[in-house]
């Protein structure tokens, strides 16, 4: 009997349970100026990072916790989610230094989700699942819900979109490079699935990139090397969103291509190795990137728009408006203070500040999709 009862406690209550307490909002609706909200519903509303499919919650149903669902998304005119997929979470999870070694704290999420055994001990495929598990939501939506392959997907999507505002579409990427499992072909077996970005890590080093919180926080290796240049052929969005310093300037010295921060903050207005330097800040710039501002404590200290915007400011100062993008990390195991539903909040933020409302649309989803509509396959 106690067996039973902890069995219903593991699988039946464990992953909700997770999910609400790692995934905390302000409840809507929030209190945006008619302007704002004006401003989001007539532009483009990109947001480049968040973990929803690590939980167990219907994507399609409005829920009452977490940050994304395609109801919210829809009221927010989110029109393209970035989905990503973390694999392994170190024990004792820091923003300093985690041990490649630690003991994975996911996994019991993934088996008391009762995700398929081939999940349980390996990281790739607890990637693969995570696409399916979208996909799957998908092809239950009838068409509300699209999965974003190629440049030509994004562009059918957004013009069909212009007829039909309750449509919402994600795009793949992955949240750190131990999921290759230390092989190179694991880049084109993810691609082939439908993985269309992929960050170099995640809290600790990987056999491709050092981690911002890893032991080592070394640069590229011989591997990562390849990666960056067989993403490139692919058509893969390169993501150094939690990648180390020197991994950064490795991927900077090689890559020819645009790529983004996911979620992240800048050290000038919230100091730590999770955030960017001013000298990282140019250097993604100069190869026409997008930084992310994420809306949680660690990326920028004050999780008010105010404080997010502070972040943007530092940007815009540095390199202009043309490199700053949202990156919320919503459903990434934080707390914020609005969900996918808030983002007039933001650009209430912006416009007290002084940016002008094409800043704003190129902040809200301008920028996000020149380097998607750059760096996507045909
Ligand atoms: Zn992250």
């Amino acid at each position: 009997m106690l067996l039973v009862v902890a069995a219903i406690g593991f699988f039946g209550i464990l992953p909700g349970l997770a999910d609400r307490t790692a995934n905390v909002a302000a409840p809507g609706p929030y209190a945006a100026s008619e302007r704002a909200v004006a401003l989001v519903q007539s532009s483009l509303v990109i947001d480049l990072h968040a973990d929803s499919f690590l939980w167990g919650r219907d994507l399609l149903a409005r829920s009452a916790h977490g940050h994304v669902d395609l109801p919210r998304m829809v009221e927010g005119n989110v029109a393209l989610q970035v989905f990503a997929a973390p694999t392994k979470t170190p024990a004792g999870i820091n923003f300093e230094r985690n041990s490649s070694d630690a003991a994975d704290i996911m996994t019991p999420l993934v088996v008391a989700q009762r995700w398929p055994l081939r999940t349980w001990g390996s990281l790739r495929e607890r990637a693969l699942f995570q696409l399916e598990r979208f996909e799957e939501a998908a092809e239950r939506s009838e068409g509300r819900l699209r999965v974003l392959r190629s440049r030509g997907d994004l562009d059918a999507f957004l013009a069909e979109r212009e007829g039909d505002p309750d449509l919402a579409a994600g795009l793949m990427a992955l949240e750190g490079l131990h999921a290759l499992e230390g092989e190179l072909e694991s880049v084109d077996r993810l691609f082939e699935a439908g993985y269309r970005m992929l960050g170099l890590a995640h809290f600790f080093d990987n056999e491709a990139s050092g981690s911002s919180a890893g032991e080592e926080k070394h640069g590229l290796t011989e591997l990562g090397r390849a990666v960056i240049a067989r993403m490139e052929e692919l058509g893969l969005t390169v993501d150094l969103a939690h990648a180390a310093s020197a991994s950064i300037r490795d991927v900077l010295a090689i890559a020819t291509e645009p790529m983004v921060v996911s979620h992240t903050g800048v050290q000038a207005t919230c100091p730590g190795p999770r955030n960017l330097t001013d000298d990282e800040i140019i250097g993604i710039a100069e190869l026409g990137g997008v930084i992310g501002v994420a809306y949680f404590e660690g990326a920028v200290c004050d999780t008010s728009p105010r404080g997010i915007v502070r972040a943007m400011r530092h940007v815009r100062d540095l390199v202009g408006s043309r490199h700053i993008a949202l990156g919320s990390d919503f459903d990434g195991s934080v707390t914020t203070v609005f969900d996918s539903t808030g983002v007039p909040l933001v650009v209430d933020a912006l416009l007290e500040d002084g940016f002008d409302e094409d800043e704003v649309r190129m902040i809200l989803g301008g920028n996000a999709l020149r380097v998607l509509r750059q760096t996507l396959p045909e």
